[in-house]
């Protein structure tokens, strides 16, 4: 049986071992240096902008639109073998502002619809009947996008894992791969072995680097190595005695870049920052951005103001340095080392079409 081994087992590894283990022909095997899910995918808030992003076409769009496709099936199919992830099926509402320009959104609409997608354009009233928790001057209405959807991504991280094991995919957590073991094969490509860590070696036919900020280690023995840069967000939850505004339609409500995220009896996850390095890579939260974050929350919902703070955090996001996120592609100079990285912003919301594109990779 050809044998794979990821390494790295956020929300991007979990998926493509839980895709590559309907494949009965693979042996997998799971590597990461820490549980599931602590990195990242443990600060995500799982906000899935599909539809109402920009993105239209080409690679962009193909991938939005096939992770949406994917979590439709996805979260019925993990249920029926009792593995319940909390997710949010009321979509998400993003408030526009006075001087924005609404012709964009005309024209969204219009290509979603030839996309066989769905964005509604509400005005004021519209918006204040369905979100009347939403009170703020300077916002003249909304975009809602039904489909799109919010997901706990380590609740999904962790049922994903455990699904893959029912698969019979083996997982060794306290794994940290640190190098690889090659034959040359040609002039100037390598192939992948073995994976060894600090205590084992890994039999593999292919390599699927998911391992997000530590992808950049793992790539120096390339003629291309990665540089994968930490972009870092701070967010917090907060509680209310009561849900906000009317309790049966609680989408996400985003507007500024900040998301205000349902959770269940008037919990609310707020975030995020958008927190980037210095030029020697360090980054280090600041209470300010949080705070700045936390109050424009308040101004577009006054509510949140009585809102006791639970918990707040802060994680990295993935971000490839001068180039577009995410990287899914051969690693240069090996014949069997593909990366499955660097998705920034959007690691959830993408994962599944990742996955996706990995099996069609190593199945071709
Ligand atoms: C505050 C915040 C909010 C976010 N909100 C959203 C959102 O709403 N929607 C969305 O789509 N995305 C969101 N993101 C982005 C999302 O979290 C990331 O894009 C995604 O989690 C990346 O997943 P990953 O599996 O590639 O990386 P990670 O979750 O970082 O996982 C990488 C794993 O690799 C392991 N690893 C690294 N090196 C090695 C090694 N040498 N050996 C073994 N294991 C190794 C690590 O231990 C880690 O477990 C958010 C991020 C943050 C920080």
């Amino acid at each position: 049986m050809p044998q794979v081994v990821i390494i790295g087992c956020g929300i991007v590894g979990a998926m493509i071992a839980y895709e590559l283990s309907q494949v009965s022909s693979l042996e997998i095997t799971v590597l990461d240096r820490q549980p599931p899910a602590q990195a990242a995918t443990g600060a995500a808030l799982g906000v899935l902008m599909g539809v109402i992003s920009h993105k239209t076409k080409g690679r962009a769009w193909a991938m939005r639109q096939s992770s949406l496709q994917r979590y439709a099936t996805l979260l019925p199919e993990l249920e029926a073998i009792a593995l319940k992830v909390p997710h949010n099926p009321q979509g998400i509402v993003k408030l526009c502002f006075e001087g924005e320009d609404l012709a964009g959104w005309q024209a969204l609409q219009v290509t979603r619809q030839a996309q066989g997608w769905s964005l509604e354009i509400w005005q004021r009233d519209r918006l204040q009947s369905c979100c009347p928790q939403v009170v703020n001057s300077r916002v003249t209405g909304a975009i809602y996008s039904p489909q799109d959807a919010q997901i706990d991504p380590t609740a999904l991280t962790l049922a994903l894992v455990k699904a893959s094991q029912q698969n019979g995919v083996t997982f060794h957590f306290n794994g940290e791969a640190k190098d690889f073991e090659f034959a040359l094969n040609g002039l100037e490509q390598k192939t992948c072995q073995a994976v060894q860590t600090q205590t084992d070696r890994f039999s593999a036919d292919w390599v699927v680097i998911a391992a997000g900020l530590g992808s950049t280690a793992l790539t120096q023995s390339s003629p291309q190595p990665l540089e994968v840069r930490p972009v870092l967000g701070q967010a917090l939850r907060v509680r209310l005695p009561l849900p906000l505004g009317d309790r049966t339609f609680q989408p996400v409500v985003t507007g500024e870049d900040i998301h205000i995220v349902p959770l269940e009896n008037g919990d609310y996850w707020v975030g995020a920052t958008v927190e980037f390095p210095t030029d020697a890579g360090e980054v280090v939260a600041e209470s300010d951005r949080l705070q700045e974050v936390w109050q424009g929350a308040i101004a577009l919902c006054p509510a949140l103001a009585d809102a006791q703070i639970m918990q707040t955090w802060s994680g990295l996001r993935p971000r490839p340095h001068n180039r577009p996120a995410p990287i899914i592609e051969p690693l240069t100079g090996y014949s069997n080392v593909l990366l499955a990285t660097g998705h920034y912003r959007n690691g959830v919301l993408l994962a599944p079409a990742t996955a996706q594109q990995i099996r069609e990779m190593i199945l071709k």
